[in-house]
Order: C-alpha cells, then sequence, then structure tokens
C-alpha cells in the first residue's frame, strides 16, 4: 500500500488523515486510497447535495477524463479520441463553453464546472439528487469527504487541484489559439491572461493521473510531512 488514508481524532471529532509511504505513489493512487477510506469508514452519503452545490474546481487531468468520454464527446457533436494531442480541432474550448465555468480577473484565472440556476453543478440531477457523470467526476469530489481533515491531507489536496488547474489554464489558452478563437470566458474583469504566467510544469503532458508522481506535484515541505518511508 502506497498510501495510507486513516482516522484521527480532530477538535474532538473523527477526522482523517494520510501518509505516503512509496516515493512513486501516483495521483491516482491517492484517489483510489481515499476511495477506499471512503467506502471501509464513512457512513453512508445521505444525499443532502450541498457539496454538488459549491465551486467545483477543475484540472486538466479532470478534463481530459470528460474527454475521453463517448457521451460527452456525442454532446459536444464531435468525434475523434478527446486526447488533448488529438489533431482534429480541440474540444476543450467547446467543453468549457457548454460545461465549465471561466473566471478571470485581470491575470489571474478559475476554472470550474459549470453550475445551473439555483447553484446546483451542471451534472447534478437535483430530482433524483445525483451525480449524472459519477464515474468521471473530478477529483475535488472524489476527495470530498464529510469530516475534518488533517493539515497535510488538506494542502495535498489544495496542491493538487492547483497545480492540475495551472495545467488547465495553459491548455485553454493553448487550445484556444489552435482552435484560431477567443480563450472562452464566462465573467471577466479587465481580463488579461498570459500564457506566460501558466509555464509547462510537473502536470504538463500527463493525461491520466496515474501518470503524475505525488512527489513532482508537491513542494518540498509537504513532501516531507507526508513521506513516511
Ligand atoms: S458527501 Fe456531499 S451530498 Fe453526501 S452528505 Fe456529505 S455534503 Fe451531503
Ligand atoms: S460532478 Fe457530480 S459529484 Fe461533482 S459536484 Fe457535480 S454533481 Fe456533484
Amino acid at each position: 500500500m502506497k498510501i495510507r488514508v486513516f482516522n484521527c481524532q480532530i477538535n474532538g471529532q473523527t477526522g482523517y488523515d494520510l501518509c505516503v509511504s512509496n516515493e512513486e505513489a501516483t495521483v491516482q493512487d491517492y484517489l483510489d486510497a481515499v476511495n477506499g477510506y471512503i467506502t471501509a469508514h464513512c457512513p453512508p452519503c445521505d444525499g443532502c447535495t450541498s457539496c454538488c452545490r459549491e465551486r467545483v474546481p477543475l484540472t486538466a487531468q479532470d478534463v481530459a477524463v470528460y474527454l475521453r468520454d463517448g457521451e460527452i464527446r456525442r454532446l459536444l457533436g464531435t468525434g475523434g479520441t478527446g486526447k488533448f494531442s488529438d489533431p482534429a480541432p480541440p474540444l476543450l474550448p467547446e467543453f468549457l463553453k457548454r460545461f465549465g465555468h471561466v473566471y478571470v480577473d485581470g491575470a489571474v484565472v478559475d476554472i470550474g464546472l459549470a453550475h445551473r440556476r439555483g447553484g446546483a453543478c451542471i451534472f447534478l440531477d437535483p430530482g433524483r439528487k445525483r451525480c449524472t457523470n459519477y464515474a468521471l467526476r473530478p477529483l475535488v469530489c472524489q476527495t470530498f469527504i464529510c469530516r475534518p481533515v488533517s493539515r497535510r491531507a488538506d494542502e495535498l489536496r489544495g496542491r493538487l487541484v492547483n497545480a492540475g488547474m495551472d495545467e488547465l489554464v495553459r491548455r485553454w489558452l493553448l487550445e484556444s489559439r489552435r482552435a484560431g478563437v477567443r480563450p472562452v470566458m464566462h465573467e471577466a474583469r479587465r481580463p488579461r491572461p498570459q500564457l506566460s504566467d501558466y509555464r509547462s510544469g510537473a502536470c504538463s503532458g500527463k493525461e491520466y493521473y496515474r501518470q503524475l508522481r505525488l512527489k513532482d506535484v508537491c513542494s518540498p515541505g509537504l513532501w516531507r510531512a507526508l513521506y513516511k518511508s
């Protein structure tokens, strides 16, 4: 087991913590460990849907999962493989236009899933209180646990979302340029996003979470806090 997720006490309540015991542990190992912990230790979700009414930030790898899905590609009215490297017209701008929410404030960009009027995530079926794309749900949804979280586990989650979104912003700018369209923006205040602000990093060129090592995304301090050989 490369990653262990376990119960701990936080402010007198049962919360969760995690540690990593293998330097080759990937983001997919992290997701598998968190999902295993939820199944084994957490009471069943009561379907209140409150976590599906909050901001849902997206990473490049989250979007790659959606773009590989046949049904999503059918809804976008396109074929191809859905891979970022596919020479067919890029799907990312169209995906974000239809299912995303791009907020730009000056040079800062935030990309998440779109919300319906009333605040529910675009993929939530409010009547059935179910995610209509549960198998494809983003990292932030897979790792949301209704209980207190240790500082290092929370930092790891935040770090993965931030690094993955930076790569998504880079791809949003690159793919929009390749498609010859203005980058889609749903809300903007004096937008001036620059590709030079979003350089290649650990997440670049990785379409699958299994390709991305945790160690390569963590700061040295966070890695020291997480890694126990
Ligand atoms: S996981 Fe989300 S939907 Fe389920 S009980 Fe917690 S907040 Fe409500
Ligand atoms: S993708 Fe699914 S699980 Fe995530 S917020 Fe939307 S409806 Fe909820």
